[in-house]
């Protein structure tokens, strides 16, 4: 215990039998209906008073680290603040308080909303179609590359390669793997960036498509994505881009310019909806005119003044639409759409402009003011987000995981570790366009002061770090390796 911030013991633990927060009378005599269900011992609810449970879930709240409560820098996430304005239409009871069972003509402002979504989407990108349905970024990676094997299936092929970048994120490896095709990794060049040449020698007749990333997760812009983007072509195979880094772009190039075929976008990310804890994400799919007859359903169409829902296959094929089926039950995250559908009007295409430049400007002070004290193995300026590797730390005894430990004392969420692989003990350091110059001038002191500590040879106090965390130092590989997930009474 430390002051106001209590130890705070599991809800079962809080449990005492027979207590309660509400007051029911006893139920009259009945004969049980439930046969063999019938439970046979006491499942072991916990029993507390509502002010315990409020408390309980309080305190625990208090010991989150959070981006409404400190400078959350993971690369390749892009933690921006999600503005207030985005929760207040949400809670909208129109949007919030509607079924998705309910008849269409009951929701027609729901619907204009996905549909005015669609476009702003279909607007930045470039592209020809859009499904919103997909739940994150890599359900809108297996809903793209669904599109990819159902196009290549229709002209007969059945092409079985997927390239892939050795710095891609392993969601893209991982989609390729799920459906079944081949995963050939391609080689950086020295600059961190992919080279036409480098692709255009693994391209074959059996290339089905190729999943980039740009920019890069080194940070890093792919110059060569139109030459890429033609060698694909003329192979016969599709592009498939990687949107979640699309906030060093947005408003400034449109992917489908850059000659993707279909991207997913990741509206957590790029469009400030709010994230971390395990979800609720939301993957929007875009699609150029190459797949826009492999879009999934359902999707929102236009019948007059009326909007309508396209809920099936055959629906689908009578707007020649060979659809790949549903993703999900519903229609995908309705409160995500109205909050990104906030952010884009709020900002207007001209502040959406103005994100990216200033995201890409955040990142580059930060890899500025650090790269005489830490390593950035790729030279130049960077994108949305500034890459290090852990050279600065040779023969100190200090690891990237130490730093980002202690970061924890100095008040910041850490910036992403040892990834992307490509750099060795990687810190990926991802500021959005959110923060402010104060913010990002403590932060880097803070850095400052650690590869300082480090050099001065005080290994011994990184190792003990962090100080002042309800939890320290945890032995994480006994954690992975011999996790206790279950709590029993009295053991
Ligand atoms: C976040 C991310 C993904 C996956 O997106 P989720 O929404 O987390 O499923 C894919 N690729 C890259 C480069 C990412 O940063």
């Amino acid at each position: 215990m430390s002051g106001m911030i209590q130890e705070e013991p599991l809800i079962f633990e809080r449990s005492a039998d027979g207590r309660s927060g509400v007051d029911l009378p006893a139920p009259p005599p009945h004969a049980p209906r439930l046969g063999q269900l019938k439970p046979r011992a006491d499942i072991g609810l916990p029993n507390l008073s509502e002010p315990e449970m409020v408390r309980h879930y309080t305190r625990l709240s208090r010991q989150n680290f959070g981006i409404d409560s400190v400078f959350y820098p993971l690369g390749s996430c892009t933690m921006k603040h999600n503005p207030r304005l985005n929760e207040k239409t949400a809670r909208l009871p129109g949007f919030a308080d509607i079924h998705p069972l309910q008849p269409v003509s009951t929701v027609q402002g729901a619907l204009e909303a996905m549909e005015q979504l669609s476009g702003w989407l279909l607007t930045l990108t470039g592209m020809a179609a859009v499904t919103l349905t997909p739940a994150a970024g890599a359900h809108g990676e297996f809903c793209g590359m669904s599109a990819i094997k159902a196009a290549l299936t229709a002209r007969g092929e059945a092409r079985g390669k997927v390239l892939v970048p050795e710095s891609a994120h392993g969601t893209n490896p991982a989609t390729a793997a799920a459906l079944g095709f081949e995963v050939v990794a391609i080689p950086a060049r020295a600059d961190g960036r992919v080279d036409a040449s480098d692709v255009a020698q693994r391209l074959d007749e059996n290339t089905a498509a190729i999943m980039l990333t740009n920019p890069n997760t080194c940070g890093l812009f792919e110059g060569d994505t139109c030459a890429i983007a033609a060698a694909v072509h003329e192979a016969g195979a599709y592009f498939y881009g990687d949107g979640a880094n699309y906030n060093a772009l947005v408003g400034r190039v449109r992917p489908a310019d850059l000659g993707m075929d279909v991207m997913h976008i990741n509206l957590h990310k790029t469009f400030s909806t709010p994230h971390g804890g395990g979800g609720p994400g939301s993957g929007p799919v875009v699609f150029s005119e190459r797949l826009a007859a492999f879009v999934p359903v359902p999707y929102v169409t236009r019948a007059g003044e009326r909007l309508a829902l396209v809920e099936d296959d055959d629906a689908a094929r009578k707007d020649g639409v060979t659809s790949l089926g549903r993703l999900r039950a519903f229609h995908g995250q309705m409160g995500m759409f109205v909050r990104a559908l906030t952010y884009m009007l709020s900002h207007g295409g001209d502040g959406l402009y103005q994100v990216s430049g200033d995201a890409v400007l955040n990142a580059n002070y930060i890899l500025a003011r650090l790269k005489d004290v830490m390593s950035a193995p790729y030279p130049g300026p960077c994108m949305h987000e500034a890459l290090f590797d852990d050279t600065f730390l040779k023969d100190t005894g200090v690891t990237t995981l130490d730093i980002a430990k202690a970061l924890l004392d100095a008040g910041f969420h850490p910036m992403t570790m040892y990834f992307p692989l490509v750099a060795p003990g990687a810190f990926l350091i991802e500021p959005t366009e959110t923060e402010s110059r104060e913010t990002l001038d403590e932060f880097i002191e803070a850095l400052r002061d650690l590869a300082a500590k480090a050099r001065a040879g005080e290994k011994d106090w990184f190792a003990g770090a962090p100080y002042s965390t309800p939890r320290r130092r945890l032995d994480e590989v006994r954690a992975a390796r011999n996790p206790v997930l279950r709590w029993k009474k009295g053991a």
